[in-house]
């Protein structure tokens, strides 16, 4: 049996509906003193917490929402600068233990002939991605800018 198997068989997701539904609604009643503490903890860049962000998810007020769009480019600024960080597009496997809604990869889609690459096909991938922006013409490459 594969890990993620028994992993699966325990009957464990990632996500869970439950509890993050559960924080939403108790950070609706979130007093503004709580607001202006997560605020002053994310611009010390100290990582927040489930429910915090659940808080900070639940803003109405606009300038509140100003405020978080502000420390969130503040924090941006501080961390990448004028850099741009690309990722690279390479599926390791395609099999997921969650649900969403909106990806093929779903745990109910059972249609989907799932697999994983091994090292050597890994390996074998590195080459084609470090080449890719060499085999694109210069005007795509400078369209995904
Ligand atoms: S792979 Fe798809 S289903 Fe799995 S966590 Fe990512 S978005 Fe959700």
């Amino acid at each position: 049996m594969t890990l993620l198997k028994e992993w699966w068989m325990m009957n464990e997701k990632i996500i869970n509906d439950e509890k993050i539904n559960d924080i939403l609604e108790k950070a609706r009643t979130s007093p503004l003193s709580t607001i202006y503490r997560i605020f002053e903890k994310a611009k010390e860049k100290r990582g927040l917490n489930l429910e915090e962000v659940g808080i900070l998810l639940n803003l109405a007020d606009s300038e509140h929402i100003q405020e978080l769009f502000n420390i969130a480019h503040q924090i941006k600024e501080q961390i990448y600068g004028e850099r741009l960080v690309f990722f690279a597009p390479l599926y390791v496997s395609d099999f997921c233990v969650n649900d969403c809604e909106y990806c093929n990869f779903h745990v109910r889609n059972k249609e989907l002939k799932r697999r994983k690459l091994s090292l050597e096909e890994i390996e074998e991938s590195i080459p084609f991605l470090v080449d890719l922006p060499k085999q694109l013409p210069s005007d795509e490459i400078s369209s995904c800018l």
